[in-house]
């Protein structure tokens, strides 16, 4: 977290703890500072307040989103448009919804990462609720073209979710312009608390709630609020705001410096999805005849935490479903590091992972039996 979010919340636990919902003073003053801190969330994607819906974290916004809409217009239809690259929070709860009886269109992407908007309009049909399409990916920073998607969501007259999570603070959001009927966001990617997080929900839009009690957030999501996770999340979101121009074109920058740096000390590397408009803090390198866990183990020695393309589940390496998406082979995919970025990254971090990392591949190849092949 960023030190002036966690100056931010202290008072939250010390001296303002009052429960938003009551009438009393002290409800009211962490009403008032809840009001404060959905303005900022507001401002940073052009929302109205009335339109922010605090909710636990970019997983449950997901969920709301997707799972509302489906519940409020399942006497419409039952057809869900997404992609083959959303996060888990969207992938496993459309399957969940393909379990009920819902039918998903699962729209495959080019070798960058990206959506082609003619197969989205050829997928619609009548009984088509929901198109719910990321805005950026999290393991590859590709950026969808939102704004065509949102367009042809408009003209079909079909509610339109993405999941903003990477790409809020990160690059400049228009809820109005994307014409994103619902948009999801999370604090802790945004050097906010954990466990916090927003759903834009356009005026008017139809959701039926997942979490229901109090009807609080004006009967969107019930529940006691987490006010200091909210201050948090509102801090975050001002300071995010305010260096779109200054702090992100910099990690661009360093970025480009890894990259660059990178490729000109190891052989047979490559960035995935780099012909793709993509993220500033995000890079993915696919590093051939090296295994991606032991790279991410040997660099964790050295004190930088990156991660892999496959999650190791249950004693099995199941290739990341992006990588797999875009073209890759399980072992390529086995073989891919993701590096992320912040504002907090220095040119002195970067420079000693290009220092680093290729000592560390050269001894993996060492032990790769197809490396010595070449
Ligand atoms: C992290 C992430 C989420 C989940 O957000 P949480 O706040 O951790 O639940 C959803 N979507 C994307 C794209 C993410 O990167």
């Amino acid at each position: 977290m960023r030190p002036e979010v966690v100056a931010a919340m202290m008072p939250v636990f010390t001296e303002h703890f009052g429960n938003a919902s009551s009438i009393h003073w002290f409800g009211q003053q962490a009403k008032a500072m809840m009001d404060d801190a959905r303005q900022q969330v507001a401002r940073l994607i052009n929302a109205e307040t009335a339109e922010v819906v605090f909710v636990s974290g970019g997983t449950e916004a997901d969920n709301l989103a997707i799972r509302g809409i489906a519940d409020s217009q399942r006497a419409k239809g039952r057809h869900i448009i997404t992609s083959r690259i959303e996060h888990h929070a969207v992938l496993h709860t459309c399957k969940d919804l393909e379990k009920q009886g819902y039918d998903v269109t699962w729209l495959p992407v080019s070798r960058d990462g990206l959506v082609d908007p003619e197969d989205l309009r050829k997928a619609i049909r009548p009984d088509t609720i929901l198109i719910t399409i990321m805005h950026a990916n999290n393991e590859i920073g590709t950026i969808q073209p939102l704004e065509e998607i949102g367009q042809i969501a408009e003209d079909a007259d079909v509610y339109f979710h993405s999941d903003g999570v990477q790409s809020t603070g990160k690059i400049p959001v228009d809820v109005r312009k994307l014409k994103v009927d619902l948009y999801s966001m999370s604090s802790h990617k945004i050097h906010g608390p954990k466990g916090v997080g927003a759903l834009f929900v356009r005026k008017g839009t139809i959701l039926k709630p997942t979490m229901t009690g109090g009807g609080h957030e004006r009967n969107r999501r019930s529940g006691t609020e987490n006010v200091a996770g909210i201050v948090g999340f509102g801090e975050a979101a001002r300071l995010a705001r305010e260096g779109l121009k200054t702090d992100m074109p910099r990690v661009a920058t360093l970025r480009d410096r890894l990259e660059a740096g990178l490729k000109s000390k190891i052989e047979f590397i490559h960035v995935n999805a780099r012909n793709a408009p993509r993220l500033p803090n995000t890079s993915n390198i696919m590093v051939d005849y090296a295994e991606g866990e032991g790279l991410v183990i040997s660099l964790d020695l050295k004190g930088v935490a990156v991660s892999t393309g496959s999650a190791c589940s249950s004693g099995s390496l199941e290739p990341s479903h992006v990588l797999t998406a875009i073209g890759k082979t399980p072992d390529e995919a086995h073989g891919s590091l993701r590096f992320s970025l912040s504002t907090m990254t220095t040119e002195e971090d970067v420079d000693y992972v290009v220092e680093t990392l290729p000592g560390i591949v050269e001894r993996l190849r060492e032990l790769s039996p197809y490396y010595k092949k070449v």
